[in-house]
């Protein structure tokens, strides 16, 4: 269980449920960046990883990055972004993947230059959102396929109703997330509540 409460504060005070499958939070997360709740989001992923030995930390472009930055910065490790290619790059220097995007339901080629993992790599990945999981397998594929192990997957917002979390938990990945959305509808915002 999180200790951020402030995190679901601000989801409630300032995230809007567009309908029941999508929460906005432009004005945090996805557009505008409230630096200080990023910073107390990147202690608490920190302080729960911190005895893994993690030697990166991986994130998917863009909004993972705030959350990302700030975790590399307590774990005094690199942060490696995971880029979004239209297209296949056809050289040897890049790991690439396809991944269907949940909110635009168009795939992109998530892509990693070799150059930035190492087999010795355990590597922590952070994403603002999980929902499906696709964009998390897609960052274990690349991790994993060039011999690194994925030591967690640390969420900032789980929406727990969608398959994703159950997926990463049956492949036995260490998840972490900061804040679980049990429901959403037009206004109306649920959270999991943890015992
Ligand atoms: P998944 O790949 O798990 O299906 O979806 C996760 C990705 O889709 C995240 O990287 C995030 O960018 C985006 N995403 C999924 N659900 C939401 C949502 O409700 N709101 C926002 N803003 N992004 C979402």
């Amino acid at each position: 269980m999180t200790d951020l409460k402030e995190l679901e504060a601000k989801i409630l005070s300032e995230g809007t449920a567009i309908n029941e499958t999508v929460l906005k939070v432009d004005c945090f997360l996805n557009h505008q960046v409230d630096p200080f709740l990023m910073q107390r989001v990147g202690e608490e992923f920190a302080e729960y990883y911190k005895d893994k030995g993690i030697t990166k930390v991986f994130t998917i472009e863009s909004s993972g990055i705030a959350p990302a930055v700030m975790t590399a910065i307590k774990l005094n490790v690199p942060m490696v972004i995971l880029k979004k290619q239209q297209s296949k790059i056809l050289n040897g220097d890049v790991y690439q993947t396809k991944v269907t995007s949940f909110t635009k339901g168009t795939s992109y080629e998530l892509t990693l230059s070799k150059k930035y993992i190492d087999k010795d790599d355990k590597i922590l990945l952070i994403d603002d959102f999980l929902a499906n999981g696709e964009a998390a397998f897609g960052g274990i594929r690349l991790i994993e396929g060039a011999g690194a192990t994925v030591s967690g997957v640390g969420i900032v917002i789980e929406k727990s109703f969608q398959p994703g979390r159950q997926r990463l938990d049956d492949a036995g990945y260490d998840v972490y997330s900061l804040a679980r959305v049990k429901r959403l509808a037009e206004g109306v915002i649920e959270f999991v509540e943890e015992v």
